[in-house]
């Protein structure tokens, strides 16, 4: 079977969620990465039992995921993470959560993967914790960082891999209040799937796309008034 790493998912609204859904019902084997702040709640509820029904594959069976991994795809390397994020009480329980250390440790358990998708969304999330130190940490975005989490996690994927990620139109066209900077990440992953497709489809035989999703009810697109 194939392995896939699930790169965003903090709950079962999003995008995320509904293509671990598609891979587990394929037969896929399911890990996946949590922004560090969102782990304890998303952990504790899928343990309550929270997400059964939405776990509810086709054949009747519950998803299953293998392993939750803590990650912030802000920080590339321990070394990128300012001191008073290190010293949050919200990051300083966990550890490994940078994109390096969250391959990293993905190797070390299962030695490498198939499938690799990335579903983190900008900026939102910064905005229930406004009141807190993160908030600044946010003025960079995830979603612009597409191809540091690839150059990460490609030197544990297998040949014949994949790996996909969501844009949205707004990227070429103007959407009224999809700002800040959110357009601007979407034109780069775009661009940026382009030339990993091109270097990683050569070197390692392995296929880049990404999908321009339409509008779906997550907590991001609801963060933005969307
Ligand atoms: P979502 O809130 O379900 O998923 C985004 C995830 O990114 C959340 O789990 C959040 O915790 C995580 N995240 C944010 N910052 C992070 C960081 N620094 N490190 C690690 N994780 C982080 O929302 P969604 O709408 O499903 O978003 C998934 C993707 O789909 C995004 O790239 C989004 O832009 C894209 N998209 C969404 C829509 C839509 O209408 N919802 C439309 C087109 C594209």
């Amino acid at each position: 079977g194939k392995r896939a790493f699930i790169a965003g998912i903090a709950d079962d609204n999003g995008y995320g969620w509904a293509i671990a859904k598609s891979l587990a019902a394929a037969g896929a084997e399911i890990l996946v990465g949590t922004w560090v702040p969102a782990l304890n709640i998303f952990e504790t509820s899928l343990r309550r039992g929270k997400f059964d029904q939405s776990r509810v594959l086709p054949d009747g069976s519950l998803m299953e995921i293998k392993k939750v991994y803590p990650l912030d795809a802000v920080f590339d390397t321990p070394d990128d993470v300012p001191e008073d994020v290190k010293a949050n009480k919200r990051y300083a329980g966990s550890s490994n959560w940078t994109v390096q250390e969250a391959a990293e440790c993905v190797r070390q358990d299962f030695g490498s993967i198939d499938i690799l998708v990335h579903s983190l969304a900008n900026g939102p999330e910064a905005r229930t914790l406004s009141e807190t130190v993160l908030q600044e940490l946010y003025s960079v975005l995830p979603d612009g960082r597409s191809s540091d989490i690839f150059s990460h996690f490609l030197p544990i994927m297998n040949p014949g891999g994949a790996s996909i990620s969501l844009t949205y139109i707004a990227s070429e066209r103007i959407i009224p209040g999809y700002g800040g900077g959110m357009s601007s990440a979407k034109a780069a992953l775009e661009s940026d799937t382009r030339v990993l497709a091109f270097e990683a489809g050569r070197k390692q035989n392995i296929r880049v796309n990404t999908i321009s999703a339409g509008p779906l009810g997550s907590r991001a697109a609801k963060a933005i008034g969307f």
